[in-house]
C-alpha cells in the first residue's frame, strides 16, 4: 500500500503533475510523518537519485529545519491548531521560496484544526500559490471538513482501524516507558516480556482486521495461497505499527537525553511527563542516555532479521539497566 502511494507521488513529481494539497492518513508521529518527510525530500533533494537522504537539503528536511518547509502542529496546551498559525503558514507559503524552488507547508495532526483554522485554510486550497505544496497529516481524516478533503488528494497509509489499534499499544507502552530504566536483570526481563505482549496483542488485532477485510476475490483463492497473502498483509501492517511503537520509545528516550544534557524542559515532546522524565534523566549520564537510544534503534533493526522478539527485547533492556 505504501509502495503504491509512493510511486504515485514520484510519478507526479517527475511528470510535474503533483497535486497542490494532500491529506496523508496514518500516524502523525509514525508512518504518515515519515511519508510527508519523504515527499519533501523528493522535492528539495539536491542529489541525483532523489531523495538521497544524505544531501544538506534532505538532512534539513528531516530535522524540520529546511527554510522552505513550514511545519505547524497543535499547541501543546489546547491541543488545537489555531487560525493564526494557519494564516501564518499560508502567508509564508505565498512568499517566494528561498531559492526560487518549492514552498511546502505541513500541518501535523490536521484534525486538530478548529472551525476558524479550517476556514482559513479553505481559501488557500481554492487558490493555491504557484509551486507550493500542502501536506495535511492526520490519523482521522473523517474529522476534517468534507470541503477540505475534496480539495486534496488523499493518501491512505493506514485506515482508521490501525488508529483504533493505538488503544491497544499506546497506553501500555507508556506504562513501560514510565518504568525505565530497568532496576536490574529481572526487571529488564519483565519489561521485555511486557513489550512482547503488547506487540502480540497488536498482531492479533491486525489479524482480525485483515481477515475481516477479505473480499470475494480473496475468498476464491485456494487455502494455501490465501494463507500466504494473509500473512503478508498482516506482517506489513504489523511492521507499520512496530515502527510507530519504536518511534514513541525513541521520542521518549530523546527527551531523557535532552534533560540529561541540560536542555530546557519546554523543548520536550512528552512535556506532560516532564516530572517522570526528569527523574529518569537523573539516573543517566549523557553517555548512558545516548546508549539507551542506540539500544532502541538496535531493537527495531534486529526485529527485521527474524531474531525472536523476546530475545531481542530482553538483551536490549538488560543493557539499559540503571547503573
Ligand atoms: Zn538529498
Amino acid at each position: 500500500m505504501h509502495a503504491e502511494a509512493w510511486e504515485g507521488i514520484k510519478n507526479g513529481f517527475e511528470s510535474g503533475r503533483l497535486a497542490h494539497a494532500y491529506v496523508i492518513v496514518g500516524s502523525p508521529r509514525g508512518n504518515a510523518l515519515h511519508f510527508a518527510e519523504s515527499v519533501l525530500k523528493l522535492l528539495f533533494c539536491e542529489g541525483a537519485e532523489k531523495p538521497c537522504n544524505e544531501c544538506k537539503a534532505c538532512r534539513q528536511v528531516e530535522a524540520h529545519k529546511h527554510v522552505d518547509n513550514l511545519w505547524i502542529e497543535p499547541q501543546s496546551k489546547s491541543r488545537q491548531i489555531l487560525a493564526e498559525d494557519v494564516r501564518g503558514l499560508i502567508k509564508r507559503m505565498s512568499q517566494t521560496s528561498f531559492d526560487g524552488g518549492w514552498k511546502a507547508g505541513v500541518i501535523l495532526s490536521a484534525d486538530c484544526m478548529n472551525e476558524s483554522s479550517e476556514n482559513a485554510l479553505l481559501k488557500t486550497l481554492e487558490e493555491p500559490p504557484p509551486k507550493s505544496i500542502l501536506l495535511l497529516v492526520t490519523d482521522s481524516a473523517q474529522s476534517l471538513l468534507p470541503t477540505i478533503i475534496s480539495r486534496c488528494q488523499k493518501i491512505v497509509l493506514s485506515e482508521g482501524r490501525a488508529g483504533a489499534l493505538d488503544d491497544v499499544w499506546r497506553a501500555p507502552l507508556m506504562n513501560i516507558l514510565h518504568e525505565m530504566p530497568p532496576t536490574g536483570g529481572l526487571d529488564a526481563a519483565r519489561l521485555a516480556s511486557r513489550l512482547k505482549g503488547i506487540l502480540d496483542e497488536v498482531k492479533e488485532g491486525i489479524s482480525d482486521a485483515v481477515i475481516g477485510e477479505l473480499d470475494q476475490n480473496d475468498e476464491a483463492l485456494d487455502e494455501s495461497k490465501l494463507k500466504v497473502i494473509l500473512e503478508a498483509r498482516i506482517n506489513s501492517r504489523l511492521k507499520e505499527v512496530q515502527a510507530d511503537v519504536f518511534r514513541v520509545m525513541l521520542d521518549w528516550q530523546r527527551d531523557v537525553l535532552m534533560l540529561a544534557s541540560g536542555v530546557d524542559q519546554d523543548k520536550l515532546l512528552f512535556s506532560n511527563d516532564w516530572k517522570t522524565l526528569t527523574e529518569q534523566a537523573k539516573l543517566h549520564t549523557q553517555g548512558s542516555a545516548l546508549k539507551a537510544i542506540q539500544e532502541i534503534e538496535g531493537m527495531s533493526r534486529r526485529l527485521d532479521r527474524n531474531i525472536p522478539a523476546l530475545q531481542i527485547f530482553d538483551e536490549a533492556f538488560r543493557k539499559m539497566v540503571r547503573r
